[in-house]
């Protein structure tokens, strides 16, 4: 069964997570897709089924990039992490698209996001 994290307030998919600066240094948030509310959830714990020992974070390039991803080996769920504390313009719903080539790669390695993005949805129907 699959116990997601879902928006405290819509009951919405999250877009993505974001690390951030306030109120303390590197807190995570989950950034719902619909209502924009965020809330907090702890790091290096998986947003899907809550799995804290096979979460690893990776980069596509640099160490310090400002987007990562957030990988799960017990339920293969992704997340993608935006650092707002390095990047401070990061925007969920944008950045989640043009980073389009994580998932990719992603998929490639049988992972599915846990994510919804709200721009992808309203182009589906
Ligand atoms: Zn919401
Ligand atoms: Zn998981």
């Amino acid at each position: 069964m699959e116990n997601r994290q879902l928006c405290p307030v819509c009951g919405s998919h999250p877009v993505a997570s974001a690390i951030k600066e306030e109120p303390r240094e590197g807190l995570r948030y989950l950034h719902c897709s619909l209502c924009e509310t965020e809330w907090h959830m702890v790091r290096a714990t998986c947003t899907n089924c809550y799995g804290d020992d096979e979460v690893y974070l990776w980069a596509e390039q640099e160490k310090e990039a400002p987007v990562r991803i957030e990988s799960c080996g017990h339920c293969h769920g992704y997340t993608k992490m935006l650092f707002t504390n390095l990047d401070p313009k990061l925007d969920p719903a944008v950045d989640d698209l043009l980073t389009m080539h994580y998932d990719q790669h992603l998929a490639e390695k049988g992972f599915k996001p846990t994510t919804v993005n709200p721009y992808l949805l309203a182009h589906e129907e």
